[in-house]
């Protein structure tokens, strides 16, 4: 199963790329997570990386493209992989064809979670993850069950991301609307555009997404 989740920055597309992921034991690819990754390292692309990232710009097509071609060269995308928060551009899109193509892969589906730009900042604001394992929480919509604990592994630690907050939430979604939404009409056209409803409640997105897929089957 070969996916790409589209949506603007707080839709949802970590959590139900996590679940997409264990349901069909594919691998889940966040390019942001990767960039997180390398700026934790302080490698050079981390290095170049971090600045624009703290300002809510995309990082430069270049970079992103040849990590997400080495990327889907590892074993763990033997059986597919759901790609969250890739492409996010028109040349990116356009690289991806030709690599997809290269190895004589098709995407099955393009899922676009559709969220209304008023909800999304409160959704950032509040969220965090578990240092650990790296389930996503929110403070208001999805607290862990015992304050300060992770539901799934136990631990107590938890991270916010440093571009999670009101200020850079507003150029990311300038981002979203200016870079990203323009690579639609190509997926649409190609015919394997599905759209779901990222405003309803997180266990419902996932049932609608399942069921999207189960159609293609
Ligand atoms: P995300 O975790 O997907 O919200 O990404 C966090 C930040 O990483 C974005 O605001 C961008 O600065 C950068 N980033 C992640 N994926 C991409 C991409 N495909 N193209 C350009 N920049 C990206």
């Amino acid at each position: 199963m070969k996916l790409i989740l589209l949506g603007p920055p707080g839709a949802g597309k970590g959590t139900q790329a996590q679940r997409l992921r264990d349901r069909y034991g594919i691998a889940q690819i966040s390019t942001g997570d990767m960039l997180r990754a390398e700026v934790a390292a302080g490698s050079p692309i981390g290095k170049e990386a971090k600045a624009v990232m703290e300002s809510g710009q995309l990082v430069s097509d270049d970079i992103i493209i040849r990590m997400l071609g080495s990327r889907i060269e590892q074993p763990d995308c033997a059986k597919g992989f759901v790609l969250d928060g890739f492409p996010r551009t028109v040349p990116q899109a356009a690289a991806l064809d030709k690599l997809l193509a290269g190895k004589d892969m098709r995407l099955d589906a393009v899922i676009e979670l559709r969220v209304d730009d008023a909800a999304l900042v409160d959704r950032i604001a509040g969220r965090f993850t578990c240092a650990n394992c790296g389930t996503g929480y929110h403070d208001m919509f999805k607290p862990p069950k015992r304050p300060g604990i992770c539901d799934v592994c136990g631990r107590n630690e938890f991270t916010r991301r440093a571009d999670d907050n009101r200020e850079t939430v507003t150029a990311r979604l300038a981002a979203y609307h200016s870079q990203t939404e323009p690579i639609l009409p190509h997926y649409a056209a190609l015919g394997n555009l599905r759209q779901v409803d990222g405003m309803a409640d997180i266990d419902e997105v996932t049932r609608q997404i399942f069921a999207v897929l189960d159609k293609l089957a």
